[in-house]
């Protein structure tokens, strides 16, 4: 009886046509046939996630994004109210550009003012990880004009292509999240002196990746030389959101409220007004009046403020949140089967700590690090598997000098 020769259930070629034929339960699939259906399944699920990021994103109602936003971020009530309607509306702006009439939605990048550690690069991640969209964070001190030295604003967009593996049709979907953009104010009150290199220039420059344009944009970055391949970014659709600690902000704010930032002697609003919040005032004419130019104001139409994190709030952000840093340190723990537990009385002094040395929400991190590296240390290789951190236990752990040492840093 002769041998009745492989052949691939797909194409129908003969084994020996191929070079490769793979077996399956009852058919056979060859080298040619693999790649086409992988190259359908790319395509497939390219439209997929083009559809999902339209779906997805306008089946969520700003409450929605709001609760999502809650899982992750302690209190900013107000940043997270006004972040979950720009988000909203910024994508309805997208699916508009379908429909076909004159009314036409303007880009609803934001602007978020606050000290730092207060939670602007997390708002900004978190609304990208709700979104799936990829994400640039840059930081606007290293931004120069073109032709000096430094980076070149186009460099944005190389990051967002990279964070976005390439993938030109999902960076120009994306989020460039720009902090310290206060560090690019108008060092004078007189814009004509001199050029102001890190400044001014820079923020001129932004303007246009703002408003929604298309770039040339170097994809491995660097400077732009002429024999260079260029990708062009469109930069219509990326939500831009700015984020920045404005120092001394607090004085124009209290200025224009017309009372004086110290003494209570003022005698205008009178009581209404919270002397610890002041940023809670802003309004795009302070931005003006610290050094932005009207123009990267304009861009950024939608201003928000960040609240200083009090012991209350740094207390929740230890245990509450989605990835809170307590919770990590028990998945870390539990890997190497150890109980980890830790009292009230010690997650209070680790934020009384916090609070007494200014160290903010960074730092009750570090401050957790010097508390518990040696248990990580010598817990995996010892026989004994739970640990429980008591106030005296932290108190221990925590000696002066490291304060001082976490202070130093700070
Ligand atoms: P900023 O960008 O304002 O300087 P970050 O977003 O980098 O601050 O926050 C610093 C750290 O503090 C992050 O690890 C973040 O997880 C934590 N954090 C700050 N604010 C909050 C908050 N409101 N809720 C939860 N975590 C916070």
């Amino acid at each position: 009886m002769s041998k009745v020769e492989l052949e691939c259930s797909f194409c129908g070629r003969k084994k020996s046509e191929t070079s490769l034929l793979i077996a399956g339960l009852d058919a056979h699939i060859c080298d040619r046939c693999i790649v086409q259906a992988h190259g359908i399944v790319l395509e497939e699920s390219k439209q997929g996630g083009k559809d999902a990021l339209s779906a997805d994103v306008m089946l969520k109602k700003p409450l929605e994004i709001k609760e999502f936003l809650d899982t992750y971020i302690i209190g900013q009530e107000h940043t997270k109210k006004v972040m979950s309607v720009a988000v909203y509306n910024h994508y309805k702006r997208l699916l508009q550009k379908q429909t076909n009439d004159d009314v036409e939605i303007q880009k609803s990048n934001i602007i978020m003012v606050g000290q730092t550690g207060t939670g602007k690069t997390l708002m900004a991640k978190t609304i990208a990880r709700m979104l799936n969209v990829p994400l640039a964070i840059v930081d606007a001190t290293v931004l120069t004009e073109a032709g000096y030295v430094g980076e070149d604003v186009e460099s944005i967009l190389t990051r967002l292509l990279q964070a976005a593996d390439y993938n030109l049709e999902r960076a120009e979907k994306g989020i460039v999240f720009i902090d310290e953009i206060d560090k690019i104010a108008r060092k004078s009150d007189n814009p004509s002196i001199t050029r102001d290199v890190s400044g001014e220039g820079v923020q001129q420059a932004l303007l246009k990746l703002l408003e929604g344009t298309v770039v040339n944009v170097p994809p491995k970055g660097g400077r732009k030389h002429p024999d260079q391949k260029f990708i062009e970014v469109n930069t219509e659709n990326i939500l831009f959101i700015a984020g920045g600690a404005f120092d001394g902000i607090d004085r124009v704010i209290s200025k224009r409220l017309n009372m004086q930032a110290v003494g209570y002697s003022a005698s205008i609003s009178d009581a209404k007004v919270d002397f610890t919040n002041l940023l809670q005032y802003i309004t795009p004419k302070d931005l003006k009046d610290f050094g932005l130019i009207p123009e990267i104001i304009g861009r950024l139409p939608v201003l928000t403020h960040m609240d200083p994190l009090d012991s209350k709030t740094l207390r929740a952000i230890l245990t509450e949140p989605k990835n809170a840093i307590i919770k990590q340190y028990e998945k870390l723990f539990s890997m190497d089967d150890v109980d980890f537990t830790i009292t009230d009385g010690a997650l209070d002094y680790i934020v009384e700590k916090a609070v007494e040395y200014k160290l903010g929400a960074r730092g009750l991190r570090s401050l957790c690090e010097e508390i518990l590296t040696d248990a990580m240390f010598e817990l995996p290789s010892s026989d004994s598997k739970t640990l429980n951190v008591t106030k005296s236990y932290a108190e221990d752990k925590l000696t002066r000098t490291t304060l001082k040492k976490l202070k130093a840093v700070s």
